[in-house]
């Protein structure tokens, strides 16, 4: 049986030390990115990709009540670039994003994110959180979504 601890084939030591970078750059904002199967001409398969929860929170705050310290939303290029994957050769495997000064853990928010009516959006895409502690990213969780709900397969302190 794999270690839980073991570090799972989607998250390579590089891919992490990527994402923490990436969460560490982008404090105290969300940060959002997305990691594609390996062999893929984005370094170590992480891309970054665009936040826009804070112009989108700008520009209709009623619909978008939350800013980009306590939410993100992927530009459309990055969505467009995420669903096309699945018909590639090098699908995205995981989507990430970063916790402010908060644990990381699935919230409400993230899994009606990535469900829509109760079914996940992309059922074989899981997600990561990274959490920013005063601006140092540390802990990790990988999540898988199903229609119950999300349940954490990995984590890193
Ligand atoms: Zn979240």
């Amino acid at each position: 049986m794999r270690d839980a601890t073991q570090q799972p084939a989607t998250i390579s030591d590089e891919a992490a030390r990527q994402i923490r970078a990436h969460a560490e750059d982008c404090c105290p904002s969300e940060c959002c990115g997305l990691v594609f199967e390996s062999g893929v001409p984005f370094d170590g398969g992480v891309r970054r990709c665009t936040n826009v929860q804070e112009r989108l929170h700008r520009e209709e705050p009623e619909s978008f009540p939350r800013t980009a310290r306590h939410a993100f939303r992927l530009a459309d290029a990055d969505q467009l670039l995420l669903a096309r994957s699945f018909d590639g050769e090098h699908p995205a495997r995981v989507l990430y994003h970063s916790h402010i000064n908060c644990a990381a853990r699935f919230s409400a928010a993230d899994l009606a994110g990535a469900s829509i009516d109760g079914e996940p959006l992309y059922p074989d895409l899981l997600h990561l959180v990274v959490a920013v502690q005063d601006g140092v990213a540390g802990a990790m969780a990988l999540f898988s979504v199903t229609r119950v709900g999300a349940t954490e397969i990995w984590r890193s302190a």
